[in-house]
């Protein structure tokens, strides 16, 4: 009787093992005092509460795995979309490759680029329903890669996958968002 009892234990060890194998299994886990650690000063409080379950969710497993997530970004009003989408194009990132609207990435770099033409703009798309970025409905954040290796990196989009949630790997940043 307790032969196959053994068996699902060590299955269901197999399968929570197998995470951690890929990485080698060598990283220590439960460093963290808090799982999710999120830096002053950004909008987390303005994120859906769905948006706040899907990040300390992903920062518990991601610390199984000994991966640190900070949030170095949460909401975005207009202003702070326009000034983050400015120091991208002052990085010399091309937004057409980083968000969906074609269209409206072509408009916002023929427009004078600075925070207020910008903040114009990107209000205005949202008004009308087509909000250039899920920063702006509440529902993506951004979590700091400079001080993750690839491995982790890539470990942290296949979590954000496997929980049903899309993220892109951004210059310095990842981006997440609880769906696709
Ligand atoms: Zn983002």
């Amino acid at each position: 009787m307790a032969f196959p009892l053994i068996l699902v234990g060590a299955a269901a060890l197999l399968l929570l093992k197998a995470r951690s194998r890929r990485n080698g299994g060598t990283r220590s886990s439960g460093r963290q005092p808090s799982p999710l650690d999120v830096l002053p000063g950004i909008d987390w409080n303005g994120l859906d509460a769905s948006t706040q379950r899907f990040a300390h969710q992903l920062a518990r497993e991601a610390a199984e795995e000994g991966i640190p997530v900070v949030v170095t970004s949460g909401r975005r009003s207009a202003s702070s979309q326009a000034s983050a989408m400015l120091y991208k194009v002052g990085q010399g990132e091309d937004l057409s490759k980083l968000y969906r609207d074609k269209g409206q990435i072509a408009a916002l770099m023929g427009a004078p680029r600075n925070v207020a033409s910008w903040t114009a703009i990107l209000a205005s798309y949202a008004a009308s329903g087509r909000p250039i970025s899920r920063h702006m409905t509440s529902a993506s954040f951004d979590i700091r890669t400079r001080n993750l290796d690839r491995d982790e990196i890539e470990d942290l989009f296949d979590i954000v996958s496997e929980m049903g949630g899309r993220a892109v790997i951004e210059a310095d940043h990842l981006h997440v968002s609880p769906y696709r």
